[in-house]
């Protein structure tokens, strides 16, 4: 007899981001954009001023308040996590339990399956329209007649950009009322549906925001769970004490002590989504049987090439240092400064 790892995880592998150094790098939905010096100053002074023999605060309560502030929310209903990505681990493992089932939508953000799969949920897909449009009915329906616990998606969706409108959002939640519906905003600053008002009045809504994106801190990890009281409490009770380090919290703080700053650097990859999508759409006009997209309203463009060719484009601008993110048929590129923009733009016509 040798030691012998459980079914469940044998065969999964770690996850492996492309490494390597590449002079464009628009794989991976961050901001284009870096915290200006005198932000990152007030980090450095923030976190200089720390006492780290000690345990951070269980609670995040200067990161709540900040949160809370910029986005109009109760402090007391946000939860705190290492990154969202520990939120979705909370979510799966402990506010479900073990055979109950969580609808997923398809195309969407892989990981709630596979968070999902570890905590021996019972994942049920519910596949999305022809043009990544979710009908609001047919889901409710699959999720009431599954007696689904919860359903997870991304609002705008990573990777397809298509939103789901805030009104419709609202029909889900009223018409699932067993369910705990699980709104994903973590793109939400480029587009305006956000349901982040809605959570006290739901019993059943959750919220999740993240650092990572629009406000350009995707390396501290700092995401947000906002919830009702009932669930926040439920959220704060299973979560580790000590899930959000101190010196990520510091950051934070600071972060979200430049409302102005926030909202510019969000303006201004919004703009870049804008040239981004508005350009890739001239080629596809030009090009009709080589690339097709969508409108997006996250910040990046989903782009659809025939069978193989993203692949083999996604290749070709890889040996030019250009990192984009190859989906199956799909191109997944992420807006950057005007200069990886016009780039990207000049390796996508030169390759098709
Ligand atoms: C990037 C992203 C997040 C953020 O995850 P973090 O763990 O907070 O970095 C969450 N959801 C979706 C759909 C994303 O694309």
């Amino acid at each position: 007899m040798a030691y012998q790892l459980n079914e469940k995880v044998r065969d999964m592998e770690p996850y492996e981001p492309i490494s390597g150094t590449y002079r464009i790098r628009l794989d991976a939905n961050e901001s284009f954009l870096e915290v200006p010096e005198c932000i990152k100053a007030d980090m450095l002074h923030r976190i200089s001023e720390l006492h780290l023999n000690r345990y951070p605060d269980p609670l995040a309560a200067g990161v709540r308040s900040g949160f809370g502030k910029y986005y109009g929310v109760n402090p007391d209903l946000v939860t705190v996590g290492n990154g969202s990505d520990e939120l979705l681990t909370l979510l799966t493992q402990t506010i479900m339990m073990k055979g109950e089932k969580l609808v997923y939508t398809s195309p969407d953000f892989s990981m709630y399956k596979c968070y999902g799969y570890l905590a021996e949920n019972e994942c049920v897909e519910f596949k999305k329209n022809a043009d990544f449009t979710i009908d609001v009915d047919a889901l409710a329906n699959l999720i009431n007649s599954e007696r689904a616990r919860m359903v997870i998606f991304s609002n705008p969706c990573n990777p397809t950009g298509v939103g789901l409108p805030r009104a419709e959002v609202v029909r889900l939640i009223e018409s699932v009322p067993d369910c705990l519906v699980v709104v994903d905003e973590a793109y939400m600053e480029f587009w305006n549906q956000s349901v982040l008002d809605c959570v006290e009045k739901y019993d059943n809504l959750m919220v999740l925001k993240t650092c990572s994106k629009s406000l350009r801190m995707a390396g501290i990890r700092c995401g947000f769970a906002v919830s009702n009281r009932t669930i926040t409490n439920a959220m704060r009770a299973v979560k580790s004490p000590y899930n959000v380090n101190s010196i990520t919290q510091a950051a934070a703080e600071a972060l979200f002590d430049y409302p102005q700053d926030l909202n510019s650097a969000t303006d201004a990859v919004i703009r870049s989504r804008n040239e981004l999508y508005a350009s890739v759409k001239a080629l596809a006009d030009k090009f009709p049987d080589k690339l097709s997209l969508l409108p997006t309203a996250a910040n990046f463009v989903y782009v659809k090439m025939p069978s193989g060719e993203a692949k083999r484009v996604f290749e070709a601008m890889k040996a030019d240092g250009v990192i984009v993110r190859s989906m199956g048929d799909h191109l997944r590129i992420t807006c950057g400064t005007d200069y990886e923009n016009s780039e990207v733009l000049r390796l996508l016509e030169e390759n098709l």
